[in-house]
Parts: C-alpha cells; structure tokens; sequence
C-alpha cells in the first residue's frame, strides 16, 4: 500500500453535521488517510461526565439527556434519519439514561468510564453513515477490539504490545478496500470493560494507533491551525509555529497546551512518526509540523500555562542527612498512582507540584485522604491550591547566558515559586498565584515571543 495517514478530528471538529462535512471532506482529500480517530461532538463528554458522577437531580437529569438528544438528533436528521442508525442511536441514549440512573445509587469508576465512553461511540456511528451516504467505503470500528489498556478507571495505560499485535491482527487487514472510522480517548482492559485515557484523550489513541499500525504520518485537526506561541485565547498576538521539534511539543504538551495531549507524541517519537496540527475549519490556512528536528531552533519557542495545580510541601527533621526519604513519598505516590510534575528540596523539606485532577476523566481530585493519611505519618505534610505552573519551551535555554534575567525581568512584579530550571535544555518553569497567571503569560510572550 502507498503511503498511509491516521487523521483525528477533536470535538469541535464533529460539532454538528456542517463540521463532519468538512472533515469528510479532509479525510478524502487524499487517498492516504485509511484511519479517523474521532471525539465525541462538542460537549458531549462534559454532559456525560456530568451524569456519571452520580450527583445531578433527577430534573437536572433529564436536562443533560434531552441536550445529547438534540446534538445527535440534529445530525441525524441532516443525514435524512436513516432508520437503522435512528435505532442505533436511540439504544445508545437509552442506555446512557439507565447508566446514569444506576449512578445516581451506587457510582462506581467502571460505570463512569462506560458512560462517559458513549459520546465517541456515537460521533463515529454518525460520521461512518454520513461518509457511506457520500459514496465512499467507510467501516465503523468498535477500538475497544484493540485499544488494551490496564484497569485504571479515569486514566486507564495503554498496553503498547497487544495494541500492536491487536491492531496488526484486526485493523491492518481493513486498511486496503476501507477508510476505517474509530473512536479516540476509549479502550478496553483485559476483560473487556471499557476504560478512557484520560480527558482529551482522543490524541493519544490517535498517536497509538498511528504506532501500532506503523503509518507514515498523524494529523491532528482541530479549532486552530497548529500550534501556537501560547493559547491564542489567552493571547491574541499569539502565532502559528510552522515547524517544532517533537522534544519541544512534547514539553508544550505537558506543560499545558491543550492542543495536544500530554501523551500525544510518545508514540510518534518511538516510531518516527511525524505529526501535522491544523484546523478542521481553514484546512488551507496550513498549520504545524511536529519532527524530529527543524530548520529554525530559536532560544524561546512558546510559553504554556496549566492552572490547578497543588503544591505539597512535605517537611521532617529526619530527612537531614538520611537516606530514602524521597523514596519513601514517591513510592506512596506511585502507590496511588499520582505523578508529580516539578520538584524541589531544601534541608528538611521537599516541595512538590501535582495537577489537580491528575486529568482523569471524571476529573476526580488524586489527592485524596487516603493519600495524605500516608504521607502524614511520617511527615509534615502541607497543601497549597490556587496556584498556576507557567512553562517557557524553547532551545538550549540552561547552556546560555542571562536566560533567567530575561524571564524573571519580565515577571518582576509577582510572586515567583517553584522555580524549575536545568533538568531540560527545553523549559523553564515556575509556579505563580492562579490570579496573576493571564498576565504573566501575556507580559512573558509579550516581552520573549513577540513578532
Ligand atoms: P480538540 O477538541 O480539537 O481536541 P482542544 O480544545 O483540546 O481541541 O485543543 C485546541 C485548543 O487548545 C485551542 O482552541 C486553544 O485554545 C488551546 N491551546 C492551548 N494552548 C495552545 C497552543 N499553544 N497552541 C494552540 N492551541 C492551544
Ligand atoms: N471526548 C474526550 C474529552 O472531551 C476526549 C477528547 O476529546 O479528546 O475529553
Ligand atoms: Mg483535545
């Protein structure tokens, strides 16, 4: 076969059936595209999440099922309410109703990653229809066949080797005569129960996927044309990078742009995939390339925020000149499954930032009592919201002069904590108070990015 292409359209990409139209479009625009990941439409996973966690009224209820009828009626009624897929759809909103009535008595982190996997089997049931309706060979495809995972609820691992040979075995065979139509963000353990990977999810299933097939090359469409200097919304001077490096997107990835999930490029670094950002929308507007090295490697690249973060200062006397102490608190995290972003220690303490929620699907906070019960045992332990980590990407910013000068001048007037500078030629980073994180954003591109 010629060259191959795993495209994923995200949410606003499948809103409603003028945007499926387009992405249609884009999926046949060349012969190359064989796989589309899709996410569930435009708030559908929020309403979801919503009803999953067990807690609305029975009113409440009914308002959430009533708005992802109206979002899946509408498309269906553009694609002339085929009968067979009416009924499709109606199951699957029948179940989504009896799931979240089961949540309201007894939730539980299995019920909710079913419930909240629905939306993306809904979004490529109607995108399948609507590609067969415009003559072309589309086969809906359930990724739960292939997409292996452990059974961490909410944030489930993928297990790269069976979806390998999973994805050789049943996948690979369909990729000749067909244009396979599949779902992002879910999967299934070993017994066959669903799991997600996470909110946002659909990038990394699409970026797995792209590994486990061994494709030529990723796209990733969505509601801008690449990735920016800084959250264009959050920004508007921000501008489109035409080329980065996979080591810079994956540290823009981490640190909180939300174009890409953080996970995204692992598999395109194993297999040396390269990876296209761009809009679903202005397909023609161009977008960026993600490869393994670029023309231009400038001091700073980008600037990203990610907001709600905890940091957790663990004090105790006995951490003077002993041994194993940082194990100890990492093992209970590992232990809970809570990864820890920055890192910093002093004689007898250590401080630590970790993300709210983790990013889990339900959005579930991971510091639980449970959690916190251990770590006071043998410490003292004290937590710290409202607190923002910015991240400055860029190119050999530890081995060259004057960097912090020029970041801390720009930020003088706030209350800088955190600093995390030097593990990686590629960032800088920093906690400052939830507040002020907008502005320190615009005055750090203002002052480092500005055209
Ligand atoms: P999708 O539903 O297609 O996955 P997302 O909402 O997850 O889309 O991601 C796209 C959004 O990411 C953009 O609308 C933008 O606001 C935000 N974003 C944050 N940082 C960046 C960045 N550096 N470049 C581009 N977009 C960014
Ligand atoms: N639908 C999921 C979410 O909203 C996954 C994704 O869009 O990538 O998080
Ligand atoms: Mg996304």
């Amino acid at each position: 076969m010629s060259k191959v292409t795993v495209a994923k359209f995200g949410g606003t990409s499948v809103a409603d059936a003028e945007a499926m139209r387009r992405c249609a479009a884009i999926v046949t625009q060349t012969a190359n595209t064989r796989v589309v990941v899709l996410s569930a439409s435009s708030g559908v996973t929020n309403l979801l999440v919503d009803l999953a966690r067990g807690t609305l009224s029975a009113a409440e209820q009914e308002i959430h099922l009533k708005k992802l009828k109206t979002i899946q009626d509408n498309i269906l009624s553009e694609l002339g309410n085929p009968s067979l897929l009416r009924e499709t759809m109606d199951g699957i909103l029948k179940e989504i109703a009896d799931m979240a009535r089961q949540a309201t008595q007894n939730s539980d982190a299995a019920l909710e990653d079913r419930l909240v996997a629905q939306g993306e089997l809904m979004s490529t049931r109607l995108f399948t229809e609507m590609m067969n309706q415009l003559g072309h060979k589309a086969v809906w495809f359930d990724v739960r066949k292939i997409m292996r995972t452990d059974s961490r609820f909410g944030r489930a691992t993928p297990a790269i080797e069976a979806i390998h040979n999973l994805a050789q075995q049943d996948m690979a065979p369909l990729l000749k005569d067909h244009i396979v139509i599949t779902q992002g963000f879910i999967g299934a353990n070993a017994d066959g129960q669903t799991t997600t990977l996470g909110r946002g999810g659909s990038d990394f299933s699409a970026a797995l996927l792209a590994e486990a097939l061994g494709v030529d090359e990723l796209e990733i469409w969505t509601d801008v044309p690449g990735i920016y200097t800084t959250d264009p919304r959050l920004v508007k001077e921000a501008h489109p990078i035409p080329e980065i490096t996979f080591s810079e997107a994956a540290e823009m990835a981490t640190f909180g742009a939300k174009v890409l999930h953080p996970a995204t490029l692992q598999p395109a670094v194993r297999k040396g995939i390269p990876v296209f950002v761009g809009s679903s929308k202005e397909p023609s507007a161009g977008g960026t390339w993600v490869r393994d090295t670029t023309e231009s490697s400038p001091l700073f690249r980008a600037v990203t925020l990610r907001r709600n973060q905890i940091l957790l200062t663990l004090h105790s006397p006995n951490m003077l000149h002993a041994c194993g102490f940082l194990a100890q608190v990492f093992s209970i995290l590992a232990k809970h499954g809570i990864s820890v972003d920055l890192i910093t220690t002093s004689e007898v303490s250590v401080a630590i930032t970790l993300d709210q929620t983790g990013s889990s699907s339900t959005g579930r906070s991971v510091l639980h009592d449970g959690v916190l019960d251990e770590l006071n045992a043998f410490c003292k332990v004290k937590v710290e919201n409202d607190l923002a980590l910015v991240a400055l990407i860029g190119n050999r910013m530890s081995e060259v002069n004057g960097v912090g000068t020029q970041v801390f001048d720009a930020v003088s007037e706030h209350n800088v904590r955190m600093i995390c500078y030097g593990a990686s030629t590629h960032n800088l980073c920093f906690l400052v108070p939830e507040s002020d994180a907008s502005l320190v954003v615009q005055k750090l591109h203002q002052r480092l990015l500005g055209k």
